[in-house]
Order: structure tokens, then sequence, then C-alpha cells
């Protein structure tokens, strides 16, 4: 695709980037057929290319206007779109530019604006959200049905007694997860302690910066960034093998913070090695020699749902799939499995509409062949699962540690 990029971005890197984007792709249309937000709305504005082009508008200094954000708000940055994109185009990278310049061209309304402060100024702070969760707990009573559905069920917790081990890694603790499901970490360090590796936790790291930064907050998302790698820097110069993290979406940014911090003479060096250690939990099961389970244990039929920051941000589609059947969990089949169940992010929160028939999508999917559980491999997507599913939703970290116990 040709561009002519607007003057006035000249000097503006990330705009560069941008056009080097836009001039990868062909206009094929291949990425329409699995974008979620086109098969409902039917809108070219409202897929991949046609996002595409908005932006390519955008970038050359055509008039934009609240209907040209709106198609960028729908997008889901699911990637999907990347996925079956023939050319290689980096869509998930060039719609959160995208985003960016139009926040400042096409400023919001007072409501939405306090609506995104409050996500930004709380969610990422497990403190402050779990307050708000306490909160709204206590008034469980008085919330309308569909509020009460919404509100997360703590998983057990069983005491995790770290011992010393010669092998040691980091976990990625996170905001959301760190207060709703604890015992995703918890049921990870017994996993990996039964494989000799010591899974430690930085105190100081938290957040991974994905909030402010899919909330066009971009700077705010890099101090996020720059705060968790002061944190890890000590354990990663000792002799930490590895920065994990148990929720995929958080993962999926980990791993870009080399490229989301290489102008920054300061931390490029060590975002890079911070990218090049992290993994997702299932990457570093994938390479060790699981314990003997009793085949008994694992008689019940699991529907997993691979997040999209898994299958399309990490590329790691079928890793744990792999895992759970070479343990001996029967999967049912997901008709769809690459669509997005609407949870992505803050996208429930600011688009309940459509994320809610995603949902709904993504449940009749994965309920067809009635399984016992759900499995998955992000807390967002858990949660969201969970407030309307008919059966237990899981991390499938959680059902392997039932079975190694
Ligand atoms: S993003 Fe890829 S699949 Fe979509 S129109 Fe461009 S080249 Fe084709
Ligand atoms: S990221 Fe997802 S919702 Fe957005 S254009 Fe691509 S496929 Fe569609």
């Amino acid at each position: 695709m040709q561009t002519n990029i607007s003057k006035q971005f000249e000097n503006n890197p990330a705009v560069q980037e941008a056009e080097e984007i836009l001039r990868s792709c062909v206009h094929c249309g291949f990425c329409t057929a699995t974008c979620p937000t086109y098969q409902i709305l039917g809108d070219e504005l409202d897929s991949p290319r046609g996002r595409i082009y908005l932006i390519k508008q955008l970038l050359e200094g055509s008039e934009v206007t609240e209907k040209t954000r709106t198609h960028l708000d729908r997008c889901l940055t699911c990637r999907s779109c990347e996925t079956t994109c023939p050319s290689g185009v980096r869509y998930g990278r060039l719609v959160e530019v995208g985003r960016e310049v139009i926040e400042k061209k096409v400023p919001r309304n007072f409501s939405e604006r306090l609506q995104r402060s409050l996500i930004r100024k709380i969610v990422p702070y497990p403190g402050r959200f779990s307050i708000l969760l306490k909160m709204a707990q206590l008034s469980k009573p008085f919330l309308p049905g569909s509020l009460r559905a919404k509100l997360p069920q703590k998983g057990l917790l069983r005491a995790v007694k770290v011992t010393s081990q010669k092998r040691k890694m980091l976990v990625l603790d996170g905001c959301v997860q760190s207060v709703v499901t604890p015992a995703t970490n918890q049921a990870a360090m017994r996993v990996l302690e039964k494989l000799g590796i010591e899974l430690q936790v930085a105190p100081k790291a938290g957040c991974c910066g994905a909030v402010s930064h899919h909330l066009s907050e971009q700077d705010e998302g890099l101090d996020f960034m720059r705060r968790n790698i002061d944190a890890w820097w000590p354990y990663i110069e000792s002799e930490c093998e590895a920065v994990i993290s148990t929720a995929s979406g958080c993962g999926a940014v980990v791993k870009d913070y080399g490229d989301l911090l290489k102008l920054d003479s300061q931390y490029a060096e060590k975002a890079k090695r911070v990218s090049e250690l992290a993994k997702d939990f299932g990457e570093i099961l994938a390479k060790e020699k699981l314990p003997e389970i009793d085949k008994q244990k694992v008689s019940r039929k699991v529907a997993f749902h691979s997040p999209c920051t898994l299958q399309h941000g990490q590329k790691l589609a079928g890793l744990v799939e792999n895992i759970l059947t070479g343990i001996g969990f029967t999967l049912t089949y997901v008709e769809d499995s690459h669509l997005c169940c609407g949870s992505a992010g803050t996208y429930s929160i600011l688009q309940p509409e459509l994320s809610q028939q995603l949902l709904e999508n993504k449940l009749s999917s994965l309920q067809k062949e009635q399984p016992d559980v759900i499995a998955t491999a992000n807390i967002g997507c858990q949660m969201h699962m969970a407030s309307k599913a008919g059966v237990p939703v899981k991390h499938w970290i959680e059902l392997l540690d039932e079975v190694l116990s």
C-alpha cells in the first residue's frame, strides 16, 4: 500500500513505524474472515482492512471524527487478523499508534475521560482494586443481577511452602490476578517446585503496564514497565532463568518490553533482556519432564479456551492443549477457537454490548460438548467467562496442580 504521511508527523518515530506497517499491507482482505467485530457488525470499517485504511487517512492528515475513533475503539486488539495475514502485517502495533494519535485529535467527552481515568487509577493497583472488590462484595445483594454475575469468586487458596531450589525463576504477580485469583500463582509455585524450580516474586513489581498502554496512555504504561524492570533486575543479575507469566495478556506485553522501550537509552538494553527471558508458563512446562500422573485423576472433560494473547499475541497456539492432552486430559472440540471471548483487557467495560455478544458465542461453543470444566490461561478471560458459564472456569495450571498433588 502506498502512503503519503503528513508532515506534522515528520519527527514521530511511532508514526514512522506505523508507515512501514501500512506499506506491508497488500489490501487482500483475507484478515476480514477471522475478525470478530466484522463477523458481528458486517461493516468494512469494523474489519482490520477497514481500520488500516482509517489509520492511513489519519496519518496522512485527512479530517477524522468521532466516527473514526469509534471504529478503532471497537477493535478488540485480539490480533486474530495478524494470524491470518499472509503479508505479516503487524496490525496490533499499528492500531496502538493510530489510537494514540486519534486520542489527541478527537478528544473524548467528560464521562468517557472519567471512566478511563478511573480504570487507570484503580485496576493496576492491587490495594485499590482489592478495596473496590470488597465494597462490591459487601453490597452484592443490592446490585443488579448483571453486575452481581460479574463479581469474581476467589479461588481456593492452599498454603505454599516455598523451599529454596537450585533453579530459580521469577513470576509476575501482576495486578488483577493477584487480587482475584492468587490461587493461580500458588498452583504454579507448587507445580514448579516438583520440577526442582523455585518461583520467586519481586515484591516491588506490579502491573505489567497493559492497562495504561491499551488506554492509549503510553507514557504511563512505560513507567509501569520501567518499575518492573528495576524490581526484577537484581534477580536477573543473579541466577534467575526466566520471567514467567501465568496470565497470557501480561506475558504478551512483557515480551514486548524490548520493543516498547527501544528508544529509552537508559532502559533499552535491560528491557531487551527482560523480553528475552519472558516466557509463558506453558513454554517452561513444555521443556520439562512432568512427573507420573494418576490417570484416574484426569477423568474430567475439559474445554480449553485459548486466549487471543496466547494464540495470536504470543503465537503459542496448541501449546497448552498439547500439555493437557499429554498428561491424559480429554479436551473437547471447540468451534471457532480462534475468536475472542470479548474480555480483551478493558473492552468488556468499555464496549459492553459487543463484549457480551462475543461471550455468549464463546460459551456456546465451549459448552457444546458439555465439559466438566472450562480451562483458560488468562485472568481476564477467566473472570469474563465465569460471569456466565454453567460450569467452573479455572486456570489450566490449577487443573495441573490438582492432578499432580
Ligand atoms: S492486513 Fe494482511 S490480510 Fe489484511 S488486507 Fe492487509 S495484507 Fe491482507
Ligand atoms: S485485532 Fe481483532 S478485532 Fe481488531 S481488527 Fe484485528 S481481528 Fe478485528
